[in-house]
């Protein structure tokens, strides 16, 4: 006689087993990894750049996740409180102003309510002024502003609702990734009122990346393609008229030290935010081996507070 399977049924104890067994789980394997291999070292100098003597950059805070320095890459101590920026940062051109993502927006306690509750239960947030306010309070014209995405994950477009008159740059494959990508953008999705502008790479191989999109054509705001954390992730590199580059690499990594310690983010978290596990793997080691054949070029992952402190913050 066969006996019929039936579903095991939820219990609150077989829910707090399976949490337990997860934990262990994702432990050791962070515990049982290595740091990702080193990449080649890329030749020099950095491009050529001719930004014009005006050009300024500026952070915006919005904002911050709390998270614990476990969570944002292997090896991180789980006792170590380390907030996540919600941060953007204003590129100021003569040609036209570019902002990179745009931290939490004036409806992100709304917003934050459509995202998954498992994500939700593991999540606090702080607000602080959003972008829209700090631009208008220093005098930034809107309607010539235009919004650069990093990529379209709901920390990175909240405040585009914010941002009606402005064009948002975005390349094709994360323009798709908008609007198949399920509840993992579903923010930047339930967002109508956003004007994108799909660009290509036309511009030529740049520090080991094969294609880059030079936005003003003066080497000062230069875009190359970086997919794995999602399709269309790109890494925005920034060169100011004294020298200083800046490389924001968006969430290849979300602190500075899933970079100069090549420790990717742990294996929950991949499965949970990344599209391409190896994807960004290759890219972790790629920026990697730039950051250490660069030490000038400063590295800032999208959510790490010590690296946006390197930069001003936009003041009436
Ligand atoms: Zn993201």
């Amino acid at each position: 006689m066969t006996r019929r399977w039936r579903r095991p049924r939820l219990t609150p104890a077989r829910l707090a087993f399976a949490g337990i067994l997860l934990a262990v789980v994702a432990l050791l394997r962070t515990c049982l990894a290595a740091p990702l291999p080193p990449g080649a070292p890329i030749a020099g100098p950095l491009p050529d750049a001719s930004p014009p003597p005006t050009l300024a950059l500026y952070q915006l805070p919005t904002g911050v996740v709390h998270r614990r320095a476990s969570s944002a890459y292997r090896g991180g101590s789980f006792f170590e409180t380390r907030d996540s920026a919600a941060t953007a940062a204003l590129v100021r051109h003569p040609n036209g102003d570019v902002l990179i993502d745009t931290g939490f927006g004036r409806s992100i306690d709304a917003q934050f309510a459509q995202l998954p509750l498992a994500f939700r239960a593991i999540t606090t947030y702080e607000r602080a002024r959003p972008a829209v306010d700090q631009l208008r309070e220093a005098g930034v014209e809107l309607r010539g502003l235009r919004v650069l995405l990093t990529h379209a994950h709901w920390d990175h477009t909240s405040g585009l609702v914010d941002l009606p008159e402005s064009g948002v740059l975005v390349t094709a494959e994360e323009r798709r990734f908008i609007e198949e990508g399920g509840v993992r953008t579903v923010i930047a999705r339930s967002t109508p009122s956003v004007r994108y502008e799909e660009y290509g790479f036309e511009g030529g191989p740049y520090l080991g990346y094969p294609k880059s999109h030079d936005v003003f054509g003066d080497g000062s705001l230069v875009v190359v393609p970086a997919p794995g954390h999602t399709p269309g992730s790109v890494i925005v590199f920034v060169s100011l008229p004294r020298g200083q580059r800046y490389a924001f690499i968006g969430d290849l990594a979300w602190q500075r030290e899933g970079v100069f310690e090549r420790e990717e983010r742990p294996w929950v978290w991949r499965l949970a935010v990344d599209s391409d596990e190896e994807g960004v793997r290759a890219g972790l080691v790629h920026i990697s081996a730039i950051a250490s054949s660069f030490p000038a070029l400063t590295i800032v992952p999208a959510h790490d507070l010590r690296a946006f402190a390197t930069l001003p913050l936009l003041r009436p």
